[in-house]
């Protein structure tokens, strides 16, 4: 069975007169790497925040292992409700939150924790775990992307590089079934790139199931299971082969 299934799923903004995601299905097999391309605006960011629970839908089912976490709701666009992208409207409990790990464009960490302290906030607060089992598992973390020496840094002392690999070590320490990333190497310096995406091209051989939106062809191309290109609200192609998605 796939780790993540969305079927049928409908998104409408509020203010908009067309869906913005219209009857999207597709499954992502457990340990794949699913990358979407698109136009701007072609709705990449927003297929990742709905599954995220982040947006609540119009219409469809958002399936992960054998779980339903989102269900359209076709008067959630109506009042704007904080969170209320759960299940039948309902807002989606904590728990259910950490399983699916996101990372953004613009890396949000505390500023007045230091690296340590923003990787450990969300396990010993929300999921409650031991605090010194957490501290071995984000030191652990932080050495595995390449920061051990920084865990006692304050984030506006690290380079966006360095940012964006905490904030992927804040996303998998809740341990996630699925990992989504947007853009999250479009505001970084060009040197920076690298070393975050080689981070996560280390997840994908670790066999981690994720979503990737770049802007990062080679990057796409090299890591890509599985393409799917957005475009009007609809699937428009999907590929299984990325050398031959890529020579057209
Ligand atoms: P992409 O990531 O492919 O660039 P987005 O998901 O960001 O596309 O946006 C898809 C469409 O939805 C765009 O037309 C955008 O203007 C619109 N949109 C995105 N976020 C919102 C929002 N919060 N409210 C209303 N419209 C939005
Ligand atoms: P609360 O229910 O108290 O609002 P949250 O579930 O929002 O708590 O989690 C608190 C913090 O944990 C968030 O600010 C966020 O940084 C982090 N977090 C929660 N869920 C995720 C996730 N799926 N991916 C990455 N970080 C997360």
């Amino acid at each position: 069975r796939p780790e993540l299934e969305i079927r049928h799923l409908l998104k409408q903004y509020d203010n908009a007169d067309k869906p913005v995601l219209n009857d999207i299905s597709f499954s992502v097999p457990k340990g794949k790497v699913f990358v979407v391309l698109g136009p701007s605006g072609s709705g990449k960011s927003t297929l990742l925040r709905t599954i995220a629970g982040l947006e609540p839908i119009q219409g469809g089912e958002i399936v992960l292992g054998d779980e339903v976490i989102g269900q359209g709701d076709p008067a959630s666009g109506k009042s704007r409700r904080a969170g209320a992208a759960g299940v039948a409207g309902q807002s989606r409990s904590s728990e259910l939150r950490t399983r699916v790990g996101m990372v953004f464009q613009s890396y949000d960490l505390f500023p007045n924790k230091t690296v340590l302290g923003n990787v450990m906030m969300a396990p010993t607060l929300v999921q409650k775990r031991n605090k010194e089992e957490v501290k071995r598992e984000a030191i652990e973390l932080l050495e595995r992307v390449g920061l051990a020496d920084r865990q006692d840094a304050w984030p506006h002392e690290l380079s966006g590089g360095q940012r964006q690999r905490v904030a992927i070590c804040r996303a998998l320490i809740l341990h996630p079934q699925i990992m989504l990333f947007d853009e999250v190497t479009a505001a970084l310096d060009p040197e920076m790139v690298r070393e975050v995406l080689d981070v996560i091209v280390e997840l994908a051989d670790q066999g981690l199931t994720m979503m990737i939106v770049t802007h990062e062809m080679a990057f796409a191309r090299a890591i890509a299971d599985h393409i799917l290109l957005l475009d009007g609200g609809k699937i428009v192609e999907e590929s299984d082969d990325a050398e031959a998605f890529f020579e057209h």
